[in-house]
């Protein structure tokens, strides 16, 4: 789109510099296929960094720091939005921009109430946003974590609350799987709660791995130092082959975090023992209180050939039979054990 002119000495460097600093998220402008249609940076809805105020830092990201805030719609409107603000620093180079642009752009083509609400960008200038709809609940595995009974209160949880949980990401998964989207780091770490209390729903909230994959230096970068490997089925870790039946099996992991309130799968193994384990067979064991019927469920998840995994319709049904059963729902919580001092946090 832009014209150029043979340039050469001090005025190709300036003109380097110049599109550096500004173009290089219309130089660099990459395409992001979604439901047969393809997009790109002029698809996403900008929003006026006038209709925007931030309120405190959330956390740091990938990028730069996320943000609490609020939005108007327009610019006498009384009435402001809760907002989650990604940032991306001024000074970040054109791979964190083309990463920060295409996380923009995945996030903008779904539409279901169990992933995050994509609701528009600032990146007419720096810092350039993204914003989301606010999920004030934290992160799914610190609020598992936070929910183990403890020895003056039981668990504020019920049964019903963790399989509606793990109902929220599954539906979220379905939706996903019927759009061809493979997520490649289905996981608690990666699902936000609207809330803590009771209403809560969870959604699917990071596309960090379906983001990357867009990078021509992918492979390059991290390496394989950088896969969730005790999330991944031995197809996708030994011949890298992902389809929906990746999520399958890793959804199957997230179920396993659930019902242990937020274990470290494999507590205690490196990745390496766990490649080796489930390669010649060796699978979770049932967390501690875990309903059969359920744990039922996660091994279909882990069936060594993906074929045979169940699709996440199927899923969803089984785990709707799950919600009528009373041998389920009232089961007692699961049980949390201290764990081994070599639980390792990633
Ligand atoms: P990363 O880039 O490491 O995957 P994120 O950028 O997704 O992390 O998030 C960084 C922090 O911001 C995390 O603590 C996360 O919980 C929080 N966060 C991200 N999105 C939202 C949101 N929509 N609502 C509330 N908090 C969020």
């Amino acid at each position: 789109r832009m014209r150029r002119k043979i340039l050469s000495g001090p005025d190709l460097q300036l003109n380097r510099l110049r599109e550096a600093s500004d173009s290089m998220m219309t130089e660099y402008n990459p395409n992001y296929e979604f439901g047969g249609g393809t997009y790109s940076l002029r698809d996403l809805k900008d929003i006026p960094r006038e209709h925007l105020r931030l309120v405190k830092a959330l956390g740091q990201g990938a990028f730069g720091e996320v943000y609490q805030g609020f939005f108007k719609h327009r610019a006498g409107d009384a009435v402001e939005m809760p907002v989650a603000v990604k940032t991306l620093p001024e000074l970040s180079t054109s791979q964190a921009e083309t990463d920060f642009l295409m996380e923009a752009l995945i996030m903008s083509k779904f539409n279901h109430p169990n992933i995050v609400h994509f609701i528009g960008v600032c990146f007419d200038k720096h810092p350039r946003f993204i914003v989301i709809e606010l999920l004030a609940g934290g992160d799914l595995k610190t609020f598992l974590r936070e929910s183990r009974p403890k020895p003056d209160r039981a668990s504020p949880l019920m049964m019903k609350d963790l399989l509606s949980c793990i109902i929220d990401v599954a539906k979220g998964c379905k939706y996903m799987e019927e759009n061809r989207f493979i997520h490649r780091d289905i996981a608690a770490r990666n699902c936000l709660l609207t809330t803590k209390g009771p209403g809560r729903v969870v959604k699917i909230a990071d596309f960090g791995m379906a983001r990357d994959i867009y990078r021509a230096d992918y492979y390059r970068k991290g390496g394989k130092a950088m896969l969730p490997i005790k999330w991944m089925p031995p197809e996708a870790f030994l011949d890298g082959i992902f389809t929906s039946k990746t999520d399958v099996w890793s959804f199957g992991v997230l179920m396993w975090e659930v019902m242990s309130l937020g274990y470290m799968p494999y507590t205690g193994c490196a990745n390496r023992e766990v490649m080796q384990l489930v390669t010649s067979g060796g699978r979770l064991e049932p967390p501690a209180n875990c309903p059969t019927q359920l744990y039922a469920i996660m091994t279909q998840c882990w069936n060594p050939s993906p074929d045979k995994r169940p699709s996440f319709p199927l899923i969803l049904e089984r785990l709707g039979y799950c919600m009528q059963d009373p041998d389920v729902i009232k089961s007692a919580l699961p049980v949390y054990t201290k764990p081994p001092s070599t639980e390792r946090d990633t």
